[in-house]
C-alpha cells in the first residue's frame, strides 16, 4: 500500500495542479494567474454577490491566461493587475456591463497597466499615461489572437485594457477600439 502511494505521488509531481475543486480559490489558471484574481470584485463584496466562477468557464479562463496574459506578462516584465475578470450576471448588471458581456462567459478580462507617473490631478496619485497604455495595446494587437481589444478610460488620463477571446478561437472578430470613454 505504501508503495502504491509513493508511486501515485511521483506521477503527480506538482500537487497544486491536481486541485480541481472550485472551493480551492487559489487554483492556478496558468503559471502566474489564479482563479481568485478573476472572481475578486469590490462591487460583489459590497452587495454580497457570490461571484464564483462556474466550473464550465474554468478552461475558458485558463486559455485566456495562457494565450493572452502570460505572453503579455513576459513582454511587460511587471505584474499585471486584473481589475475585472469573471462577472456573474448579477454582478455584470451592477457594474453596468454590456448586455451578455463576454465577462459573464469567462471570455474577457480588464487589466490595469503599470502605474507610470505622478500627476497633479487626483491628489498626486500615480496613473498610467497614454504612451504606456499604447505600448501594451499595440503589443497585444500584434501578438495575440483576440476577439475584442479595447483601450478604455474614465477620465482621459488613466487607462485600462479590455481584451477578450471567444471560446472558439475561429470566431474571433479582431475588433480594435481605442479610447472608449466609460
Ligand atoms: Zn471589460
Amino acid at each position: 500500500m505504501k508503495k502504491f502511494i509513493s508511486e501515485a505521488k511521483s506521477l503527480n509531481p506538482n500537487p497544486s495542479l491536481q486541485r480541481h475543486t472550485l472551493k480551492e480559490r487559489t487554483l492556478n489558471l496558468s503559471e502566474h494567474f489564479t482563479l481568485s484574481e478573476f472572481e475578486r470584485s469590490a462591487t460583489a463584496k459590497k452587495y454580497g454577490i457570490d461571484n464564483s466562477v462556474p466550473s464550465r468557464y474554468v478552461p475558458v479562463l485558463q486559455q485566456l491566461c495562457q494565450e493572452v496574459l502570460e505572453p503579455l506578462l513576459t513582454f511587460v516584465g511587471r505584474p499585471i493587475v486584473i481589475t475585472s475578470g469573471y462577472r456573474c450576471n448579477q454582478l455584470n448588471v451592477k457594474v453596468g456591463g454590456a448586455y451578455a458581456s463576454q465577462h459573464t462567459l469567462g471570455e474577457a478580462v480588464d487589466i490595469r497597466l503599470p502605474l507610470t507617473s505622478y500627476t497633479a490631478w487626483d491628489d498626486n496619485k500615480r496613473h498610467t499615461d497614454l504612451a504606456t497604455a499604447n505600448k501594451w495595446f499595440d503589443w497585444l494587437e500584434r501578438h495575440v489572437d483576440f476577439d475584442q481589444l479595447i483601450l478604455e478610460t474614465a477620465n482621459g488620463k488613466d487607462y485600462w485594457i479590455h481584451v477578450s477571446c471567444r471560446r472558439n478561437r475561429k470566431k474571433n472578430r479582431h475588433q480594435v477600439i481605442r479610447y472608449l470613454k466609460k
